[in-house]
């Protein structure tokens, strides 16, 4: 298919959506992403026609709903090109993923003394459930620093790795900065010492083509609501044989094979790690949202929007007193940036006023702000179904912004 910009935007209604009498400009796809009409319907068929909840029933309903949800599962499987069904956990998001991987793999396989790595400029979701391990099994949090574009520094993060590193968790994209880690080397070097490797993909996965069997990693996880599906979903990714060793996380119905007070037993992969009833819509959701992507082409998507960050990589890079925080060349998704001395939020007000949706803050990765010694920046983050024309906008908006406060 070809790129059609002006289709792809018919497909998403709220971008038609006028704010303070203003076209709407939406440029927090990082926090999470508009739905296509076609993910939209599907959840609407879905109440509509077909509702049920799933892996218990033997009526009609249940049945259908049961084959969408574990035909979500093979969407996905196909996705991100993992070996097996039995790799793909659905969680509620990115966090809970996280938290179950810090959970179930630290009973598994952290002991005191133990070491854990995560970068400078993680989220806080891929920070703090790895701090209640450590804290849990008296283990040692360890941090691959970054330097000033906002790279690993992949040489320091080698000295970091030892006979006591048990896992390594970084981002693919850090949300903050919109830097593309170089993701292989960590998880290849982890490997030398039989560390585990997860990969914190929520801002990734909608805008680079993964494939986990070629990446190696042990675990891969993203977010639903930011790959154009529903919130309250994600996907947790694992190797079959490291899934199986795992102890469960949630004990509840669905994860289980028999119950006694004797003795309780536990289903097979995947429903060991999905206790209860999961958001079977929104599981439906992503795969709805992954067969659009896919119909549009990711290499497509990948190259419109490396076009589009890189054109309003120029345009603010051209705005007197604006500065970048994140240059690195390998960038995806979102820039980060100062206004003078304005603070982001009063830039961020302003620039609602005229219809523009950015993020400011700390964007949830306080060690990142803490690097560059600020307090937060102004992020704008885009997807492809933004527009050069929104970024002119955009760039209108910060002279405007400028001029406001007299720089
Ligand atoms: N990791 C990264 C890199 C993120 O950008 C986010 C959300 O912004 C998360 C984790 C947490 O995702 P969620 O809130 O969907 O669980």
């Amino acid at each position: 298919m070809t790129f059609d910009i002006q289709k792809i935007r018919t497909d998403f209604p709220i971008l038609s959506k006028k704010v303070y009498g203003k076209q709407l400009i939406y440029l927090d796809n990082g926090a999470t992403t508009q739905k296509p009409q076609k993910v939209i319907d599907r959840i609407s068929r879905i109440y509509s026609q077909t509702n049920s909840n799933i892996h218990r029933g033997v009526h009609f309903l249940s049945e259908k709903t049961t084959s969408d949800y574990e035909n979500a599962r093979n969407t996905v499987k196909k996705f991100i090109n993992a070996k097996s069904e039995k790799e793909i956990i659905f969680t509620k998001g990115t966090t809970d993923a996280i938290n179950l991987v810090a959970f179930s793999l630290g009973e598994y396989c952290v002991n005191e003394g133990d070491e854990i790595i995560v970068s400078q400029s993680e989220h806080h979701s891929n920070i703090v459930p790895w701090q209640l391990l450590c804290e849990r099994k008296k283990a040692k949090l360890k941090v691959i620093p970054i330097n000033e574009k906002g790279e690993l520094i992949i040489e320091e993060y080698k000295k970091l790795l030892n006979e006591k590193t048990k896992i390594v968790s970084v981002a693919h994209v850090s949300n903050s900065l919109g830097i593309v880690h170089d993701i292989k080397t960590v998880t290849d070097e982890a490997h030398k010492y039989n560390a585990y490797v997860l990969i914190d993909a929520a801002q990734s996965v909608q805008h680079i083509k993964t494939d986990v069997q070629k990446l190696d990693c042990d675990f891969y996880t993203f977010s639903g609501h930011k790959i154009y599906a529903e919130t309250g979903i994600g996907v947790l990714y694992g190797k079959e044989k490291i899934l199986e060793k795992m102890p469960p996380y949630q004990g509840g119905g669905d994860m289980i094979k028999s119950v006694s007070f004797e003795k309780t037993t536990y289903a097979e992969l995947p429903l060991k790690f999905e206790a209860g009833t999961s958001n079977y819509v929104g599981a439906i959701s992503i795969a709805t949202a992954m067969d659009y992507i896919t119909e549009i082409g990711l290499e497509n998507i990948a190259k419109y929007e490396a076009e589009l960050l890189e054109y309003a990589t120029q345009k603010l890079s051209s705005v007197n007193g604006l500065k970048i925080y994140g240059t690195s060349k390998n960038k995806a998704g979102a820039i980060s940036f100062l206004l003078n001395d304005i603070h982001p939020y009063d830039a961020g007000m302003i620039l609602d006023k005229l219809g523009i949706a950015i993020r400011t803050g700390t964007h949830c990765a306080e060690p990142t702000m803490k690097f560059f010694s600020i307090q937060g920046t102004a992020r704008a983050s885009f997807a492809f179904y933004n527009t050069k024309e929104e970024i002119d906008t955009l760039y209108k908006g910060l002279l405007r912004v400028q001029k406001m406060f007299g720089k």
